[in-house]
């Protein structure tokens, strides 16, 4: 298992985020008075969805960042990946929200094709029982590279039992079928999800809602991609302040008492999402820890500390020693993503075995790309994205790509403890990845197929150079690469780690 050292310069930072954070808290309450509650009805609401939430958390209470981010991103009203059906809205590419790494080049995806085919050699090739599952395929554009790859080699084209494309947004799930079935091709819908097939090698192609719905047998091989997936999973954030004293019945409070020389006792309280009180300018509102102009109107939402501790912040900053030690530090922050700690336990599970469902030989990967910090505890990292500009995350709610850093040594962790049967390696960055995997060689393979096409070129060689530039406008250093693989005592690393095919 990894260990993680807060480096002191990152408790430093946390201090003074905290203390932007404390100065952005109301007073934290779970109810709210009548009259905000007047005025607020009276409002025009930026989008169906902040009225609901408004609604939703007048009667509730403040909610966790967590339950805020979940009814945003894929809530059944309006969530920005799910409620969009029917009003033609594309989050990706220049005219939507932001762009992805297979959005930039078809060399992505191939290279990651290129990824499971050594994979596959690796570990004997197998001639049955493979599957290959993708987790947030976005437009399908990822998995399209990958198959055409993997058509080319087909004795393991013909080991693939069924491709499953795990998606909650209905939208892009009819998107990924005209791209990797054809346009308007038919579906039939089983209990699992929808089944179709793909153009290349006639593959099976099933999308389901949710990875529990994928068959996960001893025999299967699966093979798992997650690109951009666990950045846009609900993130808690919790806060370390002095616990508040509850005085015991009877106990006399005069100053001397043995009560005032004991430690102060600190606990873990949560983010919780509020509406912003009505007059309240963005000056008011500390957002200097959130990426995006202050200048901005105020957003309807804002964080707020809860005064006490939470159900939550109960047990998930608990469940780990790397949060466990930052406890007694005043001010410290952690983010903790259950569901992202949930997947890297099933797709381990899935490879290595557990001892509910055992595996007599581990078998299969996982690849996670996407950005984050390589081995220390993600904070402050929630950010709105709209028309490619960073945005107060608590606006136009089901309107603004809400995402935040990946915590890999907490999917490192929760992968490990979920099997012994695998092992992780990684994170690396992905210029590393990319670049041990092939890509300057492959880029100037196809620049030289585009032929006297100067243009073409071009842009094959600027879309290579976006993907592993290691500078602020690039995508080389900040997002990582991580596997998991059957645990073989470390003896093989797979590509694109520092290994070589072996088979
Ligand atoms: N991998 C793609 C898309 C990244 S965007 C690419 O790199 O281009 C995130 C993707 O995850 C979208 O397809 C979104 O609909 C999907 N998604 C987000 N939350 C999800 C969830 N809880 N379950 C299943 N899919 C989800």
């Amino acid at each position: 298992m990894r260990r993680v050292v807060a480096v002191p310069s990152q408790l430093l930072a946390q201090r003074s985020l905290a203390r932007a954070c404390a100065r952005r808290t109301f007073g934290a309450t779970q109810c709210f008075s009548s009259s905000i509650l007047h005025r607020q009805d009276e409002k025009q609401w930026s989008t169906p969805l902040a009225k609901q939430l408004f609604e939703a958390i007048s009667t509730t209470g403040t909610v966790p960042l967590a339950s805020f981010m979940r009814m945003c991103l894929t809530g059944d009203v309006g969530g920005y990946y799910t409620g969009a059906i029917g009003e033609g809205r594309d989050q990706f590419g220049v005219k939507g929200d932001f762009v992805t790494s297979p959005e930039i080049s078809q060399i992505f995806g191939e290279l990651i094709g290129v990824w499971f085919i050594a994979e596959w050699m690796s570990q004997g090739r197998p001639k049955e029982g493979v599957q290959l599952i993708e987790v947030g395929p976005g437009r399908g554009t990822l998995m399209d590279d990958v198959l055409r790859t993997i058509s080319r080699f087909p004795a393991l084209a013909n080991s693939v039992e069924a491709v499953y494309m795990v998606e909650a947004s209905p939208e892009l799930r009819s998107a990924q079928k005209d791209l990797l079935c054809g346009q308007g091709a038919p579906s039939t819908e089983s209990k699992a999800g929808y089944h179709s097939t793909g153009k290349y090698d006639g593959l099976p192609i099933v999308w389901t809602q949710t990875i529990k719905s994928v068959p996960q047998e001893a025999s299967k091989t699966p093979f798992i991609i997650a690109h951009e997936f666990f950045d846009a999973l609900p993130i808690h954030s919790f806060q370390t302040a002095k616990a508040v004293a509850k005085p015991a019945p009877n106990t006399p409070s005069a100053s001397g008492s043995e009560a005032d020389d004991a430690p102060t006792k600190m606990e873990w309280r949560e983010m919780m999402v509020s509406p912003t009180a009505p007059g309240t300018r963005s000056t008011e509102l500390s957002s200097s820890n959130y990426r995006f102009n202050p200048d901005d109107p105020p957003a309807e939402f804002q964080l707020t500390l809860s005064p006490g501790t939470t159900r939550h912040s109960r047990y998930l900053p608990e469940s780990s020693p790397r949060y466990r030690k930052l406890k007694n530090m005043e001010g410290a922050i952690v983010e903790v993503c259950p569901d992202a700690a949930l997947y890297a336990a099933d797709f381990a599970a899935r490879i290595g075995g557990t001892d509910k469902n055992p595996k007599s030989s581990p078998s299969g990967a996982a690849l996670i790309l996407d950005y984050g910090p390589s081995d220390s505890i993600p904070i402050n990292s929630l950010r709105g994205i709209r028309h490619h500009k960073i945005v107060n995350p608590f606006s136009s709610p089901g309107l603004v790509d809400l995402s935040a850093d990946v915590d890999f040594t907490a999917i490192a962790a929760a992968a490990t403890l979920s099997s012994d049967g695998v092992e992780v390696h990684g994170p690396i960055s992905q210029a590393d990845f990319l670049e041990l995997m092939g890509i300057r060689e492959r880029a100037a393979a196809l620049a030289k197929g585009a032929g006297s096409n100067k243009e073409a070129a071009e842009a094959i060689d600027k879309a290579y150079k976006r993907l592993v530039c290691r500078g602020p406008s690039g995508m080389g250093k900040v997002y990582k690469a991580l596997a998991i693989l059957p645990e073989n005592g470390g003896k093989r690393r797979p590509v694109g780690f520092g290994g070589d095919v072996s088979s």
